[in-house]
């Protein structure tokens, strides 16, 4: 066990992929590093335990990557979806560094797979971890603890000692061998975002918030964040902003994780509580319009919206964990849903009567569309009249936040009067708003966390050694 009363030179707060990162990176340049990590060991790692693949630039295909992604295109990419909400100068720098993050990351212990098929088809752009997250986690937690970090589980920290944007302990919940403030030269703060506490998310979204299911980890409760942001340093983003999806109605309230996500909109429609459609299923190709879902659904009444489609498709689309619920009629599926049956049949035969004839292909633009309905669903529409009627109950998934702590190219957090802190950096979700200021592409959240954390912990322990 670490001797916790003594000096680090770089303490790390958090326990996922930016902290990991971090460790490993300050620890590679010399510094005695010490990581906290909030959650007990069996729930350590974050979101990250739930991440399949990282958005990084290459110049050719790979035996993983199926072509070139140039820094170009991600950048192009990264633009439109944030619609320009975007710190111009670190973003291009992420995305630079991101190239080498490809092989060092590996050196770390990871190893990539090949992509599978999936409904999000991102061979050619995302690497993915051989056994998922957790795989990648594990990989390391044994490289950071072969090169000597230390690191302790159950480990929340509750206070932290900053003084004129300096650095000088953190206080733990509760005393871990006799210690119970920590003191470090340089920190690294690596605690995700706040989306796990839904009263902070009730500041901007009101009651509606908690109906919101959380994808990850119970333990990103914005602590960190707060108390950075309360302690002078510059905030970035906008707290309403976050990576949203919909899915099962039916997860749990936190951890339900990817197998809760729902791909199926595309290959039907999407109803409210009044049995009512309210956005166009078919705007755009799945991969570019997953993430708005979360944030539709929680626009809704008693945010709950139902995915309808029937037996023709069900083999079209990923499964998830819970099965769909089945009516051999229209009436009896809206009885299941408590939905009115009178309106919800009324809903699909108008939407039938508008379907145009084409040539189904859910992999492009296709022809399939409606005409005459409010709204449109503009391609893959298709007469929902096959039963057995199927549909799954979806509310809003918050992945993740985007409010953050500024930080400048070294991953220093920037404080409110424009000056670098003397000793403090940040990484990962908990800084993820200078990069993403809205929107979404998937893979990004790991590139934020594997390239800020590699050059945070580097520059911790350049600064903890000078
Ligand atoms: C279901 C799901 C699937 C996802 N899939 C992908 C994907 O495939 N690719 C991708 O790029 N992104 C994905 N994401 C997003 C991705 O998980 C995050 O962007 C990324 O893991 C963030 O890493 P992080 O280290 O910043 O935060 P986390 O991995 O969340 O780690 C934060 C850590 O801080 C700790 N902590 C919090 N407060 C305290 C405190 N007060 N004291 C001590 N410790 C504290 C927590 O316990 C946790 O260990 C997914 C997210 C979810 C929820």
């Amino acid at each position: 066990m670490a001797d916790l009363t003594k000096k680090f030179d770089v303490l790390v707060i958090g326990g996922g992929n930016a902290a990991l990162c971090a460790a490993i990176s300050a620890r590679r340049a010399r510094a005695s590093v010490l990581v906290l990590e909030g959650a007990p060991k069996f729930y350590r790692g974050g979101n990250t335990r739930h991440t399949h693949n990282m958005r990084c630039a290459h110049d050719a295909a790979t035996e993983i990557l199926t072509g070139p992604y140039t820094e170009e295109e991600f950048w192009d990419d990264l633009l439109r979806l944030t619609g320009g909400q975007t710190d111009e100068e670190l973003a291009k720098f992420m995305i630079r560094e991101s190239k080498d993050i490809l092989n060092w990351i590996v050196e770390q212990g990871v190893r990539w797979q090949p992509s599978l098929g999936g409904t999000l088809s991102l061979g050619r752009t995302n690497s993915f971890f051989l056994g998922g997250g957790r795989a990648m986690l594990n990989a390391l937690y044994l490289t950071a603890e072969r090169l000597g970090v230390e690191i302790v589980y159950d480990a929340e920290v509750i206070d932290l000692q900053i003084e004129n944007g300096m650095f000088l302990s953190a206080k733990l919940k509760q005393p871990i061998d006799g210690a119970s403030e920590i003191r470090a030269s340089a920190l690294v703060a690596a605690a995700g975002g706040f989306e796990a506490n839904i009263e902070w998310l009730k500041e901007y979204w009101g009651d509606a918030a908690d109906n919101f299911l959380i994808r990850g980890t119970p333990y990103n409760r914005g602590s960190i964040l707060k108390m950075l942001l309360d302690k002078g340093v510059q905030e970035i983003g906008d707290p309403t902003q976050c990576h949203a999806v919909a899915i099962d109605a039916r997860a749990p309230k936190f951890d339900g994780g990817i197998i809760t996500r729902h791909d199926s909109v595309v290959f039907g429609i999407v109803v409210n509580k009044h049995a009512q459609r309210f956005y166009d299923e078919g705007e755009d190709i799945w991969p570019k319009r997953y993430a708005i879902w979360g944030r539709l659904v929680a626009a809704q009444p008693d945010q709950i919206a139902y995915i309808i489609f029937d037996s023709t498709v069900v083999t079209s689309f990923m499964p998830t964990l819970f099965p769909p619920i089945a009516g051999a009629t229209i009436a009896e599926l809206a009885g299941k849903l408590e939905l009115d049956p009178v309106a919800l049949e009324k809903t699909i035969t108008e939407f039938n009567a508008a379907v145009q004839p084409g040539t189904f292909d859910h992999t492009i633009l296709d022809d399939c569309r409606t005409e005459g309905v409010t709204p449109p669903k503009t391609h893959w529409a298709r007469r929902i009249e096959t039963p057995p009627y199927l549909a799954y109950p979806v509310r809003p998934g918050i992945t993740f936040t985007y409010l953050g702590t500024r930080v400048n190219r070294q991953s220093r957090m920037v404080m409110k009067d424009g000056k670098p802190s003397a000793n403090m950096f940040a990484a990962g979700e908990i800084m993820a708003g200078n990069v993403l200021g809205k929107g979404y592409a998937a893979g990004i959240g790991m590139t934020i966390g594997s390239v800020f954390g590699r050059v945070a912990g580097r520059e911790a322990a350049r600064n903890a050694k000078n």
